[in-house]
């Protein structure tokens, strides 16, 4: 379970190169990394405590295929106990493989905001905060200060009805919870959401109603799949699709260069 492709709507892989964490939210009670270490505890051996895995660091690099990638979906990149050098070495890897995005999700907007200044980031990184009641919407104002391409949110799981300032945020991503003790979400509190994407031009993912399991209640919202991605993410795909096409035209000799040589 060091990294894989996922059933994660709106990402490709996860890429762990920490597992383990602690709560700090009411988000965080029923915690989908934590049960998965209590359920495979052969693949953790320090449980949900923090662990470095820098076995795990040049795991992109070998991914050759352009991916979205969940960066941390085990742990919490802006934890307190992950070192700072660690942490600009996880930043390397992702500036050296410019043809992955890399989507880091946190809960902990402080330790961003104050680490992100120092760290060094590339268009191919971006950074999201969980808000999962009106409680936590302040982590909004601390991802907005953060020069990273693409600023998102996930209100997963969304526990209330949220009242969002949506200045310079690119993406809205929605859940409901899923588990024995899922807390249920409201079909008011998603459409009101989504009208306040829609006045702001901001994309909208709809992932799951949730329940007793992550897709018992379905994805759609009034009839409708929301899969809406940023901007940033189809000019991502264009680019590298581009490349691929004049790779491959070189490859078949098809190059202007080779044409006019023939002449
Ligand atoms: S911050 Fe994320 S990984 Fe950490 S305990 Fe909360 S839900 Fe789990």
């Amino acid at each position: 379970m060091s990294s894989s492709n996922t059933g994660i709507e709106w990402t490709d892989k996860t890429w762990n190169p920490t597992t383990g964490c602690n709560k700090v939210s009411p988000g965080c009670r029923y915690c989908y990394a934590e049960a998965l270490t209590e359920r495979f505890p052969q693949n953790f051996p320090h449980g949900f405590q923090l662990t470095l895995h820098p076995e795990r660091l040049e795991q992109p690099r070998k991914w050759r295929t352009p991916s979205r990638i969940f960066v941390n979906s085990m742990s919490d990149l802006f934890h307190k106990d992950v070192p700072f050098a660690y942490l600009q070495e996880i930043f390397t890897v992702m500036r050296e493989t410019p043809w992955h995005i890399y989507q880091i999700l946190t809960k902990r907007d402080q330790n961003l905001a104050e680490l992100a200044p120092k760290l060094e980031w590339s268009e191919n990184i971006w950074v999201g905060v969980s808000v999962e009641n009106q409680q936590y919407a302040h982590r909004v104002h601390a991802l907005r200060q953060i020069p990273s391409a693409v600023r998102f949110l996930s209100c997963e799981p969304l526990l209330g009805p949220l009242d969002l300032n949506l200045e310079g945020i690119d993406w809205v991503i929605v859940g409901g919870e899923s588990g024995r003790e899922h807390r249920p979400i409201k079909p008011e509190w998603v459409r009101d959401i989504l009208r306040q994407t829609r006045e702001t031009n901001t994309a909208f993912f709809f992932k799951q109603w949730g329940g007793h399991h992550s897709k018992a209640g379905g994805r759609l919202l009034d009839g409708e799949m929301w899969d809406e991605m940023p901007p940033a993410w189809y000019c991502h795909v264009d680019r590298w699709q581009k490349q691929k096409s004049s790779r491959q035209r070189k490859h078949n000799g098809l190059e202007p260069r080779y044409l006019i040589s023939a002449k």
